[in-house]
């Protein structure tokens, strides 16, 4: 390794076989290993023969050790960051280090790999020509409802990570905010020996989730599909209709604000689509 470097490498997301063999050569080969949990990690790195010395780097020391492995690079040490699962800095620790890297002059490479969201994506088969990756809802039902009621005309697949505390909770608000008629896929424990692909209507997932508790464990990927054309083209005529009423007996802004409380649709939208109803 001549150029100080920082690598970010990417691990199995269950199965280690998916471990690239440039991921365990880099690893092997450079000087200190910066590692999410150095303890969760240490399975792995006794699997592929890794003895190279690691450092802890986790979300509350992040900003801390950034500047330990920037001296570390300024000595002309290499270094590669590595998290618990998957690709680094996706819902991972590493942006700190990595810009804090980028900003000292030093090189960064990604050793490309696994990563959940890829390959949930990769089977889920929703449209993937354009797609938001979310992250983790908020663990509050009340946040969560807010950031799904955003997704209820989403024109794009939408994926989420989610854990087995808070699956039932987020199926049922996707229920409650977007209705049971929505495709939504569930890809649970990829790589692993339960892994399970499940797509359906957000009401059947929900049912389906709820007959076999096995299957609310493990880890997931949610995929949500785009609100469809057809039902969307099907509420705007509603909408309308709704707005015409409303305005033979009401001034735009309160139809707008009425109209609001009684459908999915923010009260400006409404109020926008009501001049046009008007011809304004
Ligand atoms: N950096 C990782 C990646 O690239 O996928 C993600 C880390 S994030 C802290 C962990 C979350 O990823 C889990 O809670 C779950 O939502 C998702 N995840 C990780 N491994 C998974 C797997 N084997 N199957 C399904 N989801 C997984």
């Amino acid at each position: 390794m001549n150029t100080p470097t920082l690598f970010v490498v990417a691990t199995p997301i269950g199965n280690l076989q998916d471990m690239s063999t440039r991921a365990i050569e880099t690893l092997q080969q450079v000087d200190l290993i910066a590692a999410e949990d150095t303890r969760h990690s240490a399975p792995l790195m006794q699997h592929f023969a890794i003895t190279t010395p690691m450092m802890a780097v986790h979300d509350h020391n992040e900003r801390q050790r950034s500047q330990a492995i920037v001296t570390r690079l300024q000595q002309g040490q290499s270094v590669a960051l590595i998290s618990d699962a998957g690709t680094p800095l996706i819902s991972d620790p590493g942006y700190h280090l990595v810009s804090a890297v980028r900003e000292a002059g030093f090189k960064v490479v990604p050793i490309a790999g696994p990563s959940a969201l890829i390959a949930a994506l990769s089977v889920a088969g929703v449209a993937t020509d354009k797609f938001t990756f979310m992250g983790f809802l908020p663990a509050k039902s009340s946040h969560r409802c807010q950031v799904l009621q955003g997704l209820q005309e989403a024109v794009y697949t939408h994926v989420f990570y989610e854990s087995p505390h808070r699956i039932m909770g987020s199926v049922a608000d996707m229920l409650k905010v977007l209705g049971g008629e929505r495709h939504l896929v569930v890809a649970r424990e990829l790589t692993k020996t339960y892994e399970t692909v499940h797509s359906g209507t957000i009401a059947e997932i929900q049912t389906w989730l709820t007959a076999d508790s096995n299957q609310q464990r493990g880890e997931f990927v949610l995929i949500l599909a785009a609100a469809p054309v057809a039902e969307k083209a099907a509420m705007d005529a509603a909408t309308d209709k709704m707005l015409l009423v409303l305005l033979e007996q009401l001034p735009i802004k309160k139809a707008a604000a009425v109209a609001a409380k009684l459908t999915p649709h923010k009260k400006q939208a409404l109020y926008d689509r009501a001049l046009m109803l008007q011809g304004k």
